[in-house]
């Protein structure tokens, strides 16, 4: 990520985030300030630090891990990318949001879904009494494929450990993932998003047990009014969900290169392949 980028696109909107989230984390102050080299870094890492302030370690963590992608070359992406969209929220957070890869508005501001799906995803987020600052939000890809076009395979290999890396860290009891290609990917299941919306799923993701619910895209949504309803009713079963108890030794899923090659298991809606197992 260059400082050079910092400045270009949504300078007001971010400088609102700014003042927030400064106000917000008051503690830490030092460890910010050591860890800070970039004005976009600083955004980025105080939108981690809201609500976490009890949690440096896990954040600090997360911080290198936000480094380590911002300077990421390991897939083409890297060439015609604006920023890193690496992902934000609080390190704390018990859910995650897991869309496709940032598009052309979440390129140029280095955050995800600030976009018109974003501002719906802000809005149903809140109609459950949850924001923003509340969970984490973040993408499969980190970088923005040229003209949004879909996601390749070796874009997903290359950028799926800073995804295990963000479960492990963070350690969600939830991850909603968002459309098709977020939830086949991570269920390893071919089931369509229509099919599998707003039923909760037990899966083993970075080696951890989490809830896993598909959702609709929000972008889906947009296109497609009467999906909002859809979306909000299976948003709606977010907050008693994350107050269930999660099961003991969720099943054990095995390697990964079929799910991110994109092809499909035997039985197609087959619960045997995870990104992370
Ligand atoms: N769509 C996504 O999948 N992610 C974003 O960050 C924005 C739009």
């Amino acid at each position: 990520m260059s400082d050079g980028s910092t400045l270009q696109g949504g300078v007001a909107a971010r400088n609102e985030v700014y003042g927030r989230c400064l106000r917000a984390s008051n503690a830490g102050g030092a460890i910010r300030d050591r860890l800070y080299d970039s004005r976009a870094t600083m955004e980025v890492v105080d939108q981690m630090a809201e609500g976490s302030a009890a949690t440096g370690s896990r954040r600090d963590r997360l911080v290198d891990l936000y480094r380590e992608a911002a300077d990421c070359t390991r897939c083409p992406l890297a060439e015609t990318r604006t920023k890193v969209v690496f992902g934000s929220g609080n390190a704390d957070a018990d859910l995650m949001f897991v869309g496709e890869a940032p598009g052309a508005e979440e390129d140029r501001q280095g955050l995800p879904f600030v976009g018109r799906a974003g501002a719906l995803l802000t809005e149903l987020l809140g109609d459950v009494g949850l924001s923003r600052e509340e969970v984490w939000i973040c993408n499969v890809l980190k970088c923005r494929p040229p003209g949004n076009r879909d996601p390749q395979p070796l874009e997903v290999e290359s950028c799926s450990p800073y995804l295990e890396r963000q479960i492990q860290l963070i350690e969600p009891r939830v991850v909603a993932t968002l459309g098709n290609f977020a939830t086949r990917l991570l269920t390893g299941a071919r089931a369509p998003i229509s099919r599998v919306r707003g039923t909760p799923q037990v899966h083993t993701l970075a080696g951890r047990p989490v809830f896993l619910m598909p959702l609709f895209h929000p972008a889906a949504a947009l296109r497609t009014p009467s999906l909002v309803e859809t979306l909000r009713e299976d948003m709606a079963r977010l907050p008693d969900l994350l107050r269930e108890p999660l099961p003991e030794g969720a099943a054990r899923e095995s390697a990964t290169a079929a799910a991110i090659a994109g092809t499909a298991p035997a039985d197609p809606d087959a619960d045997q392949l995870g990104l992370f197992g």
